[in-house]
């Protein structure tokens, strides 16, 4: 019934009906879910508790009488002096010179508009004679598009509300609404459109937020559940004893956080489930060395193991490094795209005949022309750069491999409970011993001159430094500095003292081979760079990170920038070079050079990005909450995410009753449809 046309609504005729369609509303239920996004409030308040900026409405007795004044052509000022309380306030209306006639010392009206705290005055919008009515202060307004308005919305929300408001079914069991003290589905909806006061808002918001997580969730958890459980994965039967003398044989012990992180990801590999796992850590916390293990550990299986990463020159590093590592005993292969012709059919045909034990590259990894024998496990570097597409063409190519997504960048708590919510996470929240913190300072821009000095010093320690800035381009909008400029700025500055490079992500690959190679043998002595260093870089002789017009980067990217030092045994600094206008932009600052664990900082930067910024747009894919917010609402989140676990693993969601809806619900939009099985 709710889901007939809305057009069965009372009001809504052809040309309502096409409108209501660009705004998603197709169907009754449509309309009544389609919820204000605010509220005027029409509630009389004492006017010690107005707000300065903000609407408010206030009731007063109009004094002598109102004073009009024209300006420009056609434009005039209406002052009335109010009596209000015991005060006397100035209301203020624009070009309704005609209401000077209905007022009259001695009338009562009331006045909507913005309160200006400082002159006690109300600039108005909207003024009726007499005093407030008492019923509905509060007032939805609801967001628009295209021809509709608000008003039209409100007149057939009315009628829908009034005519199939009480058709609206409970779906929550009634021992979650008893527990949380959630108004039901029904009067929540009312309270929505018509609140009766905000705090019985407050409540159908809250009701509306836990049944939109709790959902969100139960999706979550049934997808993971189902790959958990799919035949499509791969058991890996892996030899513990050479694992073993291999970590034996590194020059370090395992710190204990990647021994249980690596116990995890061996547990999925071994089972026949397909591992859907999220490998967390700090820059340097030890990931790629957990990542190495697990890549032998397939080998040892018998499998082909992948790492892919986001860049050329990150992908150079790590086939370097596994090369080192594993010296002979593996064929580790390097597959990128600059890698071409003869050179690049022969590393296609050693992946094919299986003679290839590892494959390092980017996305070339994964292309139509790559085929492997028998991939095993596929890694994955800061995962968040790779989209949902990649996983896609995988699946496409028939290969259900376990995946282990890595990543520097931690994820918030809450943004992992909701972006990763189908995956399993593992956290390196250890340091290997012996690290120093790195020191970070912040300073302006007129002290350029000491920073500089300051690198001439480490540098005749023996030790290099990175200079980092946002662009790579003049623009004239933006007054940045840029890497080109800096470059020459600097070479001038050192000449005869140090080598200066430069390196910027429009370089040829070939450039920047050449430029990263003199960097890490000591040729060049600071590298001037766009952020294309940010990720995986490693030149432990580096113990200076200079980051310019850092108040344009955000807190995770500091971070991971600061992370290319304190690498080696030496101390190291990162100092940021800001004059940030606002006080966020300070705030940022301030926060940097107090923390240096990647986790609180992710969760700041949250806070004061937001979740759509903190991946950047595109690539967040996040979910869109209509009434949550994910960041303010965490609890809430957690709760339905504890909830929903519940609720699935224990097998109920089918056979128990007082699940009966939201199974319903579940069974449309995912059980039955197995598109939505990754
Ligand atoms: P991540 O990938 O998390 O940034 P890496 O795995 O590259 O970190 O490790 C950073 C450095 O620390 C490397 O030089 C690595 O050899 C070293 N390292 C890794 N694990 C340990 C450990 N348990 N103890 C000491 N050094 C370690
Ligand atoms: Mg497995």
């Amino acid at each position: 019934m709710l889901n007939e046309s809305v057009k069965n609504v009372k009001g809504v005729g052809d040309k309502l009906y096409e409108d209501l369609t660009g705004l998603g509303i197709k169907t009754i239920n449509d309309l009544l879910f389609y919820f204000p996004n605010r509220y005027d409030n029409y509630e009389i308040k004492p006017l010690s508790e107005l707000v300065h900026d903000e609407k408010v409405t206030i009731e007063g007795e109009v004094i002598g009488d109102p004073s009009l004044t024209f300006f420009g052509r056609k434009k005039s000022r209406l002052v009335i002096n109010l009596q209000v309380e015991h005060m006397v306030v100035k209301a203020v209306m624009f070009n309704r010179a005609f209401a000077k006639k209905q007022m009259h010392g001695g009338d009562v009206i009331t006045v909507t508009g913005k309160w200006d705290q400082h002159r006690l005055q109300i600039t108005v919008s909207n003024y009726k004679k007499g005093r407030a009515k008492s019923e509905d202060p509060i007032q939805p307004v609801y967001p628009t598009k295209g021809n509709v308005t608000s008003k039209q919305l409100k007149k057939v929300m009315l009628n829908a509300v009034n005519e199939f408001g009480s058709k609206v079914e409970e779906i929550l069991p009634k021992s979650y609404l008893q527990n949380y003290k959630l108004p039901s589905r029904k009067e929540a909806l009312k309270q929505m459109h018509y609140p009766s006061s905000f705090k019985q808002l407050k409540h159908a918001k809250r009701r509306f937020t836990y049944e939109e997580f709790l959902l969100f969730q139960l999706k979550m958890q049934l997808l993971r559940k189902r790959n958990r459980e799919s035949t499509m994965g791969n058991s890996q039967d892996y030899d513990s004893g050479r694992l073993e003398s291999f970590i034996k044989g590194l020059s370090f012990e395992l710190t204990n956080a990647q021994q249980r992180s690596l116990a995890e990801i061996l547990k999925d590999m071994k089972s026949p489930y397909r591992m859907n796992r999220l490998l967390q850590g700090d820059v340097g916390s030890g990931k790629t060395a957990v990542a190495a293990i697990s890549l032998l550990a397939s080998t040892t299986a018998h499998k082909q193991g992948a790492l892919m990463v986001p860049t050329e020159i990150l992908a150079e590093q790590h086939y370097q490094s596994l090369t080192e590592l594993f010296g002979e005993s593996l064929d580790v292969v390097l597959l990128t795209g600059s890698i071409k012709g003869k050179k690049r059919k022969e590393v296609l045909a050693t992946i094919e005949s299986g003679q290839a034990d590892i494959v390092v590259g980017t996305h070339a990894l994964i292309q139509d022309e790559v085929v492997f024998r028998a991939l095993g496990l596929v890694i994955v570097d800061e995962q968040h750069r790779f989209g949902v597409e990649q996983r896609k063409t995988l699946r496409d190519k028939g290969i259900y491999p376990d995946v282990l997504f890595m990543t520097a960048t931690p994820i918030p708590r809450t943004l992992a409970i909701t972006s990763f919510g189908d995956m399993d996470v593992s956290q390196i929240d250890e340091m290997p011993v012996g690290r120093k913190a790195i020191e970070t300072y912040w300073v302006k821009d007129n002290m350029f001159d000491r920073v500089l000095s300051f690198i001439e010093k480490e540098v005749k320690a023996g030790y290099q430094a990175y200079v980092i800035c946002p662009l790579i381009e003049e623009s004239d909008k933006l007054d940045i500095q840029n890497a080109v400029d800096l470059f020459n700025q600097l070479q001038f500055h050192f000449q005869n003292k140090m080598h200066v490079g430069l390196m910027h992500g429009r370089l040829h690959t070939t450039e920047k081979d050449e430029v990263m190679k003199k960097f890490s043998d000591n040729e060049i002595q600071v590298l001037v760079s766009t952020t294309v260093v940010e990720v995986g870089v490693n030149v432990p002789n580096a113990t200076v990170m200079v980051i310019y017009d850092a108040e344009r980067f955000g807190l995770s990217q500091l971070h991971q920038l600061r992370g290319r030092v304190g690498r080696g045994e030496a101390q190291s600094y990162c100092i940021l070079v800001a004059d940030p206008k606002g006080e966020v932009g300070k705030e940022r600052m301030r926060i940097m050079t107090e923390t240096t664990n990647g986790f609180e900082l992710s969760e700041q930067d949250l806070q004061l990005r937001g979740p759509g910024d903190f991946f950047g747009k595109k690539q967040s894919g996040l979910p869109e909450f209509k009434v949550g917010d994910m960041v303010h609402d965490y609890r809430a989140l957690e709760t339905a995410r504890n909830d929903a676990q519940t609720i699935i693993y224990s097998n109920s969601l089918e056979a128990d009753p007082s699940y009966q809806f939201l199974y319903k619900v579940l069974k449309e939009e995912v059980i039955d449809n197995p598109d939505t099985l990754d």
